[in-house]
């Protein structure tokens, strides 16, 4: 498979568009028009993970965090050479499979058995649009079945989702047009019974829908417009809610998440509540979850995340779980596994155990 290929499919599931503004997506090494045999996924492109990828003859690697993230002025680094060297090609997914619907918070949710309600921030890096077109009656299904194949109308968990108005066009055709719907000979002006539809269209969809509208529509030149919507996309976000099956206490829920998450010592801030009292909805956020924290503050009753500072932690007012960094994302990579398996790639997880982050750091 075509390395574009393979960026084309993890577009459907994490579209690079997604990612905040300050990150670094998308094939960070390599050529998209070369070949690859098999690929190794893991969260950190580390001097391990390259050793893994050359063990195993994968010439692609998926990471979570940026293989670059600062300007370079020179190639010097060991491990960009030794990949460069060894043709080994790097994607790298972050923000976008943070807040992407099956992404790190998904899996995160999932592995703690945790039933989503929500999401906990509408954060993310792209903007959706209000689309419309109008289409002469009796063409307008054609032109909504091709706007919906295309990946319009998607709002949360709801597609081919469209609004449709009968509306009156009138028109007056110029030198060497040529309409659909020809003009009388005695009249200057032709009127059209029509209808306006309407449509939300993702930022990573809207040259595609348009396109579509283009080949569907039968208008020499059809009447679209899109404008950007100023309210978060419902489809995305940072974070998510959700409860547990029965309601258990902070020291039974930090049990569960050392068990499901093979994370030996989290942290259990209790932000002065009884660590036996029985806990409702739970927000979880994969990697550094400070700045979700005033928001799970106003919406849920834990906040599970990793990275938080001293001072977060002692200013939360609501408890928090600190499983880290590392074992709160580690399960997307199953996720990404799970993607490629069904798109026959072949490919292995870098696992736990091997990543340095389990090796290197002591317990002392
Ligand atoms: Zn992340
Ligand atoms: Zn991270």
């Amino acid at each position: 498979m075509l390395i574009s290929e393979l960026l084309g499919k993890l577009e459907t599931r994490a579209p690079l568009a997604l990612a905040l503004d300050w990150d670094n997506v998308g094939l960070l090494l390599g050529i998209p028009e070369r070949e690859f045999r098999k690929v190794l996924i893991t969260l950190d492109v580390t001097p391990n993970a390259v050793n893994k990828a050359l063990e195993i003859g994968a010439d692609l690697i998926i990471a979570h965090h940026p293989l670059i993230f600062k300007p370079l002025k020179r190639i010097s680094d060991p491990l960009l050479l030794k990949l460069a060297e060894n043709r080994i090609a790097v994607i790298c997914l972050h923000t976008n499979l943070d807040v992407a619907p099956e992404g790190v918070n998904h899996a995160l949710a999932a592995k703690l058995g945790l039933k989503v309600t929500g999401h906990l921030s509408g954060e993310q890096g792209g903007s959706w649009y209000h689309l419309s077109v109008t289409v002469p009656a009796g063409h307008t299904d054609k032109v909504v079945e091709a706007v919906g194949a295309a990946g319009g109308g998607r709002i949360g968990k709801y597609s081919n989702c469209s609004a449709r108005h009968p509306v009156t066009g009138i028109f007056e055709a110029g030198a060497g047009a040529k309409p659909f719907i020809p003009s009388a000979p005695d009249q200057r002006r032709t009127t059209v019974s029509e209808e306006e539809l309407e449509f939300m269209v993702d930022e990573n969809s809207l040259l595609a829908v348009r396109a579509a509208i283009q080949t569907s529509h039968p208008y020499e030149t059809p009447l679209v417009y899109w404008f950007p919507v100023a309210n978060p996309n419902p489809t995305y976000g940072l974070g998510l809610i959700g409860e547990l099956p029965a309601r258990r206490s902070l020291e039974e829920i930090a049990k569960l998440v050392s068990e499901r998450l093979c994370c030996p010592h989290p942290r259990l801030w209790t932000a002065g509540l009884d660590p036996a009292a029985k806990i409702g909805s739970i927000a979880v956020c994969g990697g550094a979850g400070a700045s979700v924290l005033p928001s799970a503050e106003g919406s849920a009753d834990l906040l599970i995340t990793g990275d938080l500072g001293y001072h977060a932690l002692l200013e939360a007012r609501i408890p928090v779980i600190d499983a880290g960094h590392f074992y709160t994302e580690y399960p997307v990579l199953e996720t990404l596994e799970k993607w490629l398996f069904d798109w026959n790639v072949p490919c292995a997880a870098l696992p736990l155990e091997e990543h340095e982050y389990t090796r290197q750091l002591l317990e002392l």
